[in-house]
């Protein structure tokens, strides 16, 4: 049975889309998730897509903190769900980027009932109000918060730091995600250090991608504009003068949309992004 709230806006959506749903996931806690939900999401969404972000990790939300939009998180999927308010309302819209939407699925762990059926409906609905992206941030480990998550995606993202039990962890998850349906997976290695790489004391991008055996999408650089960009609620991609992080989170996003498909020198990245001018300016 569908729910109400959702079924009414269902039904005053705007045009239908292909939606992308991608649920962006790691096993092992810490590795940038979040970073990469909020990042990768306001680079879509500045190349002109609608975007809905959904911040499926309860208890440890904080997406809307790197969004600069925790105060305006009045409503969650929760509220919706106990007939407490509407769709648009839990959907709070970026300052910045009116394209770009948050959706909070609860703001604490004991008012946490949603089921997988009720996760699916609720994205379904979201879908169906013509965004092109339906993004997941991932809550951290692999219970039921996180089947819950990954069961209306039909792609995900799997994130790992080089480091041996990240990547153990994400093979795990990425066998989780066939097993459950999710086929098309693409890996985003982060905390990248080059100059770790080039001391033999860090495995590369390369070497993380061959191991895990997934395609990758990009391979994000070590970077304390990180920290500083999530205090300030801004994620990096919206800097004028971006960062080496910020240049290979927007490569990244438009690998994702597919409209990339060479991959930054981390080592000297505004040899990239000149590259990349050259590439769009020169198609
Ligand atoms: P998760 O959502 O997987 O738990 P987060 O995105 O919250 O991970 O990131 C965990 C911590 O790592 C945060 O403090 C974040 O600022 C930091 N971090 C993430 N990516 C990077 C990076 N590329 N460089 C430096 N710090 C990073
Ligand atoms: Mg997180």
């Amino acid at each position: 049975m569908q729910h109400p709230q959702i079924t009414a806006q269902m039904d005053t959506g705007s045009q239908p889309v292909n939606t992308r749903t991608i649920v962006i996931t790691s096993g092992k806690g810490g590795v940038g998730k979040t970073t990469a939900t909020a990042n990768l999401g306001m680079s879509i969404a500045r190349l002109g897509y609608r975007v809905a972000l959904v911040d499926a990790d309860i208890g440890l939300r904080n997406l809307d903190l790197l969004l600069g939009l925790e105060n305006r998180v009045l409503y969650t999927a929760m509220d919706i769900l106990e007939g407490q308010c509407r769709l648009d309302q839990a959907l709070i819209r970026d300052k910045r980027w009116k394209n770009l939407s948050l959706l909070a699925i609860s703001k604490n762990r004991q008012r946490y009932n949603v089921t997988r059926k009720n996760m699916e409906r609720l994205i379904a609905s979201v879908c169906a109000l013509g965004y092109h992206f339906v993004i997941i941030d991932c809550p951290a480990g692999i219970d039921v918060g996180f089947i819950n998550a990954i069961s209306p995606a039909q792609e995900a993202l799997v994130v790992t730091t080089p480091e041996i039990t990240a990547i153990r962890d994400a093979d795990r998850v990425a066998g989780l995600l066939e097993a459950n349906g999710v086929y098309d997976v693409k890996l985003l290695v982060n905390r990248v250090r080059p100059e770790m790489i080039q001391r033999n004391d860090m495995m590369s991008v390369r070497d993380v991608q061959e191991m895990l055996g997934i395609p990758l999408l990009g391979g994000i650089p070590e970077d304390s504009h990180v920290i500083v960009s999530t205090n300030r609620g801004e994620p990096l991609v919206l800097k004028r003068k971006l960062t080496l992080s910020g240049i290979a989170f927007e490569n990244a996003a438009r690998r994702l949309i597919g409209k990339q498909d060479y991959f930054i020198d981390l080592k000297s990245p505004y040899k990239g992004i000149f590259h990349k001018m050259q590439h769009i300016i020169f198609g």
